[in-house]
């Protein structure tokens, strides 16, 4: 290749990180703030899989550097990850024996479907939800009972008691929901989780949970540590930019979380552990990222006010609104213009779940939304 187009290419190369990182984006791969970057089907702008546009931290990037040292090395799990345990014990109030890692938490919600399918009994949960558990469970075939969402799109827990029955083993809840970004109130669900706990096991999925700003939400991280049958999901796909790097974390009494250590089949890795050690410390990484989360939401808020469309306020990083229009048709006017959006959730067939990206990508969105959608 020749030198000038080369040099040429490094100069507008590192222009470009300079100008990402002025304006605080630490630019990854394709996103509106990449001088140039044009959205296309081949390059699309990800808004479809809750994950962060802003990637990995800096800080988190440079501890997986240095722990590429010994990285060729064996470690036992618990060596490999008693720093990041101690941390978020800390953190989290809890002892280190209240907490297991995994390769993403869905490694998680695959093992307790697993002890279900192998020990017996059937999972309780709502209806929309996340399907990691449920889908691995009826493939072992577990019976699945699910409670539809009330008109509010929430999870009543009134009725999930109505629904238990003696041969439910787990009641799996996710809080915030997926893909309706909506809460339990927290005293509701504490006291729903220390009396149903005392039935079967109560599980907890809070993959959202550090987007949240509601003073009706609560953790049920602190339960884990006093009550035997409660056990609560967290992953570092999230806020901290790890979907492709794999970490989860489960926060559960010492019996249940030897049982998952026991029927647990992968696992975490010395690099994950590192970075996420260096990520969940980076307090202002983590801050950035919310108040750019706040920002598309606004941005998406404005929008769909605009239009009069109806529309879940979300304690996420996503979006749920009605387009009136079935979604794979929608999908499809969206990746016409480079963007991808989430896929059915049954029933809402009409409705569209959108992740945010940062604020210049939902700029983008928003006009390709009135250009698709408003006549
Ligand atoms: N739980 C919920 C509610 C999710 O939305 C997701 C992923 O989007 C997961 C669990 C799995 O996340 P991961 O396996 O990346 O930790």
């Amino acid at each position: 290749m020749n030198k000038d187009i080369s040099r040429r290419d490094w100069l507008k190369g590192s222009s470009a990180v300079a100008i990402a990182m002025i304006a605080g984006s630490r630019a990854n791969a394709q996103d509106m703030t990449v001088p140039g970057f044009m959205p296309s089907k081949d390059t699309p702008l990800r808004l479809s899989s809750n994950e962060n546009p802003y990637g990995v931290s800096q800080a988190a990037r440079e501890a997986i550097m240095e722990a590429l040292e010994h990285s060729h090395l064996y470690s036992s799990r618990r060596e490999g990850e008693s720093k990041l345990a101690a941390l978020l014990a800390k953190i989290e109030g809890v002892g280190i024996k209240n907490i297991t890692f995994s390769g993403g938490s869905g490694e998680i919600l695959k093992t307790l479907g697993l002890i279900t399918a192998v020990e017996g009994g059937s999972v309780l949960t709502a209806d929309p939800t996340y399907h990691g558990l449920t889908r691995y469970a009826i493939n072992r075939n577990v019976e699945i009972k699910r409670v539809p969402v009330d008109d509010t799109m929430t999870i009543d827990l009134d009725l999930f008691r109505e629904a238990y029955t003696d041969d439910v083993s787990i009641i799996y809840l996710v809080n915030p929901n997926n893909p309706l970004p909506t809460i339990m109130e927290k005293n509701k669900l504490r006291d729903f989780c220390i009396e149903m706990s005392k039935k079967c096991l109560v599980f907890i999925d809070e993959a959202y949970h550090e987007f949240v700003d509601n003073p009706d939400y609560a953790t049920m991280v602190p339960l884990t540590a006093t009550h035997e049958n409660i056990v609560v999901a967290r992953t570092a796909s999230k806020i901290h930019g790890f979907a492709g790097i794999r970490l989860g974390v489960a926060y559960g009494s010492e019996m249940w979380i030897e049982k998952i250590n026991e029927y647990i089949t992968g696992s975490t890795n010395q690099l994950a552990c590192s970075g996420a050690l260096a990520s969940y410390r980076d307090t202002d990484t983590q801050k950035f990222v919310l108040q750019k989360n706040r920002e598309s939401k606004e941005i998406v808020y404005n929008l769909f006010d605009k239009h009069n469309v109806r529309y879940m306020k979300s304690n996420t990083n996503f979006i749920f609104f009605e387009t009136g229009i079935d979604v794979n048709e929608v999908r499809e006017r969206f990746q016409k213009h480079g963007i991808l959006v989430g896929r059915q959730f049954p029933p809402y067939l009409t409705w569209c779940r959108v992740s945010m990206g940062k604020p210049e990508d939902m700029e983008y969105f928003a006009q390709i939304y009135e250009k698709e959608f408003v006549s």
